[in-house]
């Protein structure tokens, strides 16, 4: 991806992080920025045309930067689950992302402190064992060429045993690192999905080869299929695709699934249709629950069924995680 301008905040020039990201952004506008919230931060931004014109901002990440997981996110079955946000946003450009009613802005934002996280991990797992979703608000692996900040995850799960790092991702690298206590998770979504509303990712054959790869070179793998979109003809689409998936994976040798259809923050959907009015997936007629847009509990039900069933035929129901 070409990011046209890239904003530093000052407080971020010191970090080699920063070199090593402008070295190899060499034909970017560099600015230098106050704080990444003079950009970030600005009112009336259009997101839509943000996304189609990338800039990144480098900044420093003050205050907490590993979060309790919130109730929308899987904790497949993990007591002290949190995530971290080394990175706000993501090069992909998927309709459905929250993202997009989470922050004012589609620029993508690296912290260049990852020492800092590294240290409140520490911290953290003097008090127990941790599960972090690294990869939440972000796609840290589609990113890594620039940032190396999932292999840095790798190493810290390397040196703490007691911590399992999740790696999200819609990307479908040739390498990854097989380390026992991280778990590559590929969202996988049948083409009619991903070839409409999740542009600017990985085709889903090329992400389910990246999937077997991973597998193949010894990485403990997570299949999600998350968020389920009701398209017409949902139940025929998504039989089909698990029939793929399971012609061009073992799936007896992978970790877990997770099953979830998608769900927004009431709030976020809000924003999601003032700022992209042409989202054709935000005005969808949802029913609010507890605050969260999801489709109504019969959909829900039925959707999040029929993909367990199907999953069922080649994995146990021990290893599927449904989101509620
Ligand atoms: S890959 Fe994930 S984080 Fe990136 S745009 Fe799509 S849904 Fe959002």
């Amino acid at each position: 991806m070409r990011y046209s301008h890239v904003y530093v905040e000052k407080g971020a020039r010191a970090y080699p992080l920063t070199d090593a990201i402008l070295s190899k952004l060499q034909g970017s506008v560099v600015i230098d920025i106050d704080h990444y919230k003079d950009v970030f931060d600005r009112p009336r931004q259009d997101i839509v045309f943000q996304k189609e014109n990338p800039c990144l901002i480098l900044a420093v990440r003050t205050g907490a930067r590993i979060y309790k997981g919130a109730p929308v996110c899987q904790s497949f079955g993990q007591r002290y689950f949190y995530y971290a946000s080394s990175v706000m946003n993501c090069p992909f450009d998927c309709a459905y992302c929250y993202l997009k009613g989470m922050y004012p802005s589609s620029y993508i934002v690296v912290f260049v402190n990852f020492d800092d996280y590294a240290s409140e991990v520490r911290s953290h797992l003097a008090e127990g064992p941790m599960y972090v979703c690294a990869s939440y608000d972000t796609d840290l692996i589609a990113l890594d060429h620039l940032t190396g900040l999932a292999g840095r995850w790798c190493d810290i799960a390397e040196e703490n045993e007691d911590l399992l790092v999740e790696l999200r991702t819609k990307a479908a690298p040739q390498d990854l690192r097989a380390v026992p206590n991280v778990i590559y998770a590929f969202t996988v979504s049948p083409e009619e999905v991903a070839g409409r509303y999740e542009s600017g990712a990985p085709r889903p054959s090329d992400r389910i080869r990246a999937a077997a790869r991973a597998l193949d070179a010894g990485c403990r793998v997570r299949l999600c299929f998350d968020p389920m979109i009701k398209i017409p003809n949902w139940q025929e689409c998504y039989e089909r695709f698990v029939e793929e998936v399971a012609g061009s994976i073992d799936l007896t040798r992978i970790t877990d699934v997770s099953v979830g259809t998608f769900r927004i923050s009431g709030e976020y959907l809000n924003s999601m249709r003032r700022r992209s009015p042409g989202n054709e997936i935000a005005w969808y007629p949802y029913t609010v629950k507890g605050g969260v847009a999801q489709y109504t509990e019969e959909d829900d039900r039925n959707m999040q069924e029929h993909m367990c069933s199907l999953l069922g035929r080649y994995i146990g129901r021990e290893k599927i995680f449904t989101w509620n």
